[in-house]
């Protein structure tokens, strides 16, 4: 087990409904130095890679994507929630449909922050049916922004989206992929990397 699968073993908590919390190191209360241990990973991950910024989703992607973002020293963008419909046109939008929390947010990045010279490194927590990270992919085409790749730190293999990520070409890094998780017997099960 990598050090990301053996924090999770010992503090993550599965819940019914395939949700898998972890909030008491990544994603409410937050470990510093494993965060600071994901973005050293991610770097070496993706060390071949001209990296111009670091692009991910409010809120809980904002933690790592700082860390990713000192590595590569270049900064880092998220992408806004946004419940309001008249966004002016200098805006990327794109529909983003939670999965925790089962509604559709549009999420929104400043023309000023992105432009076609861009180089994209796009991180978030988790990868569940990929929802997330296609509206960021799509902001980033919007852009004209060349995605470089993507880094996760937890993908739950049982779910779709890590498969159409993948099929789509992209070069996708999960830290942890969850393969089962039983939220009776509280068991989790991590795939060979
Ligand atoms: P997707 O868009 O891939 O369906 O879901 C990814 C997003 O939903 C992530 O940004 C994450 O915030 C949230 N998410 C999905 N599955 C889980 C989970 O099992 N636990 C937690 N804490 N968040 C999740």
């Amino acid at each position: 087990m990598n050090f990301l699968e053996e924090r999770i073993a010992k503090d993550g908590i599965v819940k019914p409904g395939n949700v898998l919390k972890v909030d008491s190191f990544l994603n409410h209360q937050m470990d510093i130095g494993l965060l600071e241990e994901i973005g050293r990973e991610f770097k070496r991950r993706f060390a071949d890679k001209n990296v111009t910024k670091v692009l991910t989703i409010e809120a809980s992607g904002i933690g790592m994507a700082c860390f990713v973002a000192k590595e590569f020293g270049v900064p880092m963008v998220f992408a806004k929630k946004s419940k309001s419909i008249n966004i002016d046109g200098e805006m990327y939008v794109a529909e983003v449909e939670s999965f925790t929390h089962k509604n559709k947010n549009q999420v929104i990045v400043s023309k000023k922050f992105l432009t076609p010279e861009d180089h994209l490194l796009i991180i978030d927590d988790f990868l569940a049916n990929g929802c997330a990270l296609q509206g960021l992919i799509s902001i980033a085409e919007s852009a004209g922004a060349t995605v470089e790749g993507l880094g996760i730190a937890i993908e739950k293999g049982f779910q779709i989206g890590g498969r159409v990520i993948r099929n789509l070409g992209y070069d996708l890094q999960s830290l942890a992929i969850v393969e089962s998780m039983d939220a009776e017997k509280g068991t989790i099960q991590f795939r060979e990397q």
